[in-house]
């Protein structure tokens, strides 16, 4: 039987410089040491990758994804370079490897393409040897051997991918905080760690702006089942947080995290005929421009007419509003109003499922600090308000509290589970 095997990522501020290079191959040996067989994921020194995409725009107004992809590989394949050096020093058996070498298969969607199979062969061969293998990550190639990356924070898929298919326990991504929060510790002083938190929650943290983890890879792991730990490289300490399936026999908390995306923009239309078909006439000019649409509202219809108002990314409000005001003259709406000083706040929790009261409590909170609610949203474990922007930080603050989020779950049961699962999966 081979030894367990752990898959580690590093994230690109962990590499960031020669001098955090050194520190994370002192933590690998250090892991090493505990009989683990590891494999390493590295991502591009921090803004690596920006710099050598200003580098292709600069000599090229539209630059073809296929170069683009050559390029950007380059800024992984330097980290994992000098980290399997700075692991040789170190008297340890590393090898670095490229997309190629280990085996990551993708389709052709160059700067966004999708694994289709990762040939394990030579990398069970070489972690059999002993080998610590120090992998470029955010790479692969296609069926013609081009190289391809896989969307920007990519790594942490290729993290994710190759735990599964080397039958991992655990997947680690280091990075530059300390696990997910309640709520963002700069917007929020009283914002906690979570000790655990599902897949579901985490990828409607993740979709809802939480920059840790890739969503793909939370998909990913989620499908597989593959446990994910986020972890600070720059701490001694252990902790982190625990991303794994739903303990059926535990409660869950009702509510766990916090999010406020502020990259968030509404457009009104007013006095909108209300007819059969228009509701497609707005919204199939913005699908046709690939603009995706979040929140949508028509109001009770009086005489005839409605408003309507939906958000969009913040980003893409200009372009929408150029092809709504074409619209609203097809469709005699009598005006189009846009506002981007707007911001969605939402409370994420599973145990959701199985409480009632949690929307009503929100809107009581909002109200007692004489924040009005632009449109609500719901999912099964999610509620979400826009507000004005001007209120973001009173709103968050409020609610945290309000939800005492602050204190741990009572549940001394729960902890002593927790430490198990991240032992052994
Ligand atoms: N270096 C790539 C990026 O900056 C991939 C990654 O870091 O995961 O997006
Ligand atoms: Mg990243």
């Amino acid at each position: 039987m081979s030894k367990p095997l752990i898959v580690q990522k590093y994230g690109g501020t962990s590499v960031g410089t020669l001098e955090r290079i050194e520190h994370v191959a002192d933590r690998i040996v250090k892991t090493r040491k505990s009989g683990i067989d590891i494999l390493v994921v590295v991502s591009a020194m921090a803004g690596e990758t920006n710099k050598l995409l200003e580098m292709a725009r600069s000599l090229s107004q539209n630059p073809a994804r296929r170069e683009v992809d050559l390029l950007l590989s380059s800024g992984e394949r330097i980290s994992a370079a000098l980290l399997a050096l700075a692991l040789q020093t170190r008297g340890i058996p590393a090898l670095s490897m490229t997309g190629r070498q280990i085996g990551m298969q993708t389709d052709s969607t160059h700067t966004r393409a999708r694994i289709t199979n990762i040939d394990t062969q030579r990398a069970r061969k070489l972690l059999e040897e002993n080998h610590v293998l120090v992998v470029a990550g955010f790479q692969g190639i296609n069926a013609e051997g081009d190289v391809t990356t896989l969307g920007r924070g990519g790594s942490d898929t290729s993290a994710v991918a190759l735990a599964v298919a080397l039958g991992a326990r655990q997947c680690e991504i280091y990075t530059d905080v300390d696990g997910v929060y309640t709520a963002d510790p700069r917007m929020v002083p009283q914002a906690r760690r979570l000790d655990v938190v599902s897949y579901d929650e985490m990828l409607e943290m993740a979709s809802l702006g939480a920059k840790v983890l890739q969503i793909r890879c939370v998909e990913f792991a989620h499908k597989y089942k593959m446990p994910l730990i986020v972890k600070s490289s720059f701490t001694e300490e252990d902790k982190g947080t625990l991303i794994c399936e739903e303990d059926p026999k535990m409660e869950q908390p009702v509510v766990s995290g916090i999010m406020c995306d502020k990259n968030q923009a509404k457009i009104t239309l007013k006095e909108v005929p209300d007819q059969p078909g228009i509701a497609a006439n707005i919204f199939e000019p913005l699908a046709s421009a690939s603009i995706s649409v979040d929140m949508i509202i028509q109001n009770v219809s009086e005489q005839g007419h409605t408003d309507l108002s939906f958000t969009l990314a913040r980003e893409e409000l200009d372009e929408a509003m150029v092809i709504m005001n074409k619209v609203a003259k097809n469709i005699h709406a009598t005006q189009v109003i846009a506002d981007a000083k707007i911001v969605k706040i939402s409370i994420v929790g599973a145990g959701m499922r199985s409480h009632s009261g949690v929307a009503a409590k929100i809107f009581k909170t909002l109200s007692a600090n004489d924040i009005n609610i632009l449109m609500i949203s719901t999912s099964e474990i999610k509620v979400s308000c826009i507000v004005e922007q001007k209120h973001s930080r009173l709103a968050v603050n409020a609610l945290h509290d309000a939800f005492d989020m602050a204190s741990k779950p009572a549940k001394k049961s729960a902890k002593k589970k927790t430490a198990k699962k991240v032992r052994v999966v």
